[in-house]
């Protein structure tokens, strides 16, 4: 949920073509609720996504934003080596 998002702002950036995004938490929770952080990710892109890369048929090369403050729920076999 936002409301366990763990820092005041929220960061959001994608990294195929440098978007970034900073939001207050409190005033987002306020403005439409408390909902999944899922959610609200979505409704960002759709008010960010880059509309080069969505023109590109690749599929791969898409926009795409991410949390910059909260790690994966489940963190990849790269990330769990290099951390210990
Ligand atoms: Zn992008």
């Amino acid at each position: 949920m936002i409301s366990d998002y763990p820092e005041p702002k929220i960061k959001v950036s994608c990294e195929k073509c440098g978007r970034r995004a900073q939001y207050d938490r409190d005033a987002m929770i306020k403005a439409g609720g408390d909902r999944r952080l899922l959610d609200l990710l979505d409704a960002i892109q759709e008010r960010l996504k880059c509309e080069t890369l969505e023109r590109d048929p690749d599929i791969y090369n898409k926009c795409r934003l991410k949390y910059e403050n909260i790690r994966p729920a489940t963190p990849n076999a790269y990330e769990q080596a290099r951390d210990g």
